[in-house]
């Protein structure tokens, strides 16, 4: 299974909005393409929100395509 860590740090200060909390580094499962990685996302400790960036969203994915056309 791959692993990826995105967003080195660029998810700090962040918060969950309702809750109002640090958003915390949580190691997520995605499933893209038939295949599973391991992402690094950051997270809210309280409600479990994960949030998405754009960046992700838009550039990493294609990180993602690249690692399955390695195979
Ligand atoms: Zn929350």
């Amino acid at each position: 299974m791959s692993s990826m860590k995105v967003l080195e740090g660029s998810y700090s200060g962040l918060r969950c909005a309702p809750c109002g909390k640090s958003l915390e580094p949580c190691a997520v499962e995605l499933e893209y393409m038939g295949s599973r990685f391991n992402v690094e996302l950051p997270a809210c400790p309280s409600c479990g929100a994960v949030f998405i960036p754009e960046e992700l969203a838009m550039g990493k994915m294609a990180q993602v395509e690249h690692l399955l056309e390695d195979k």
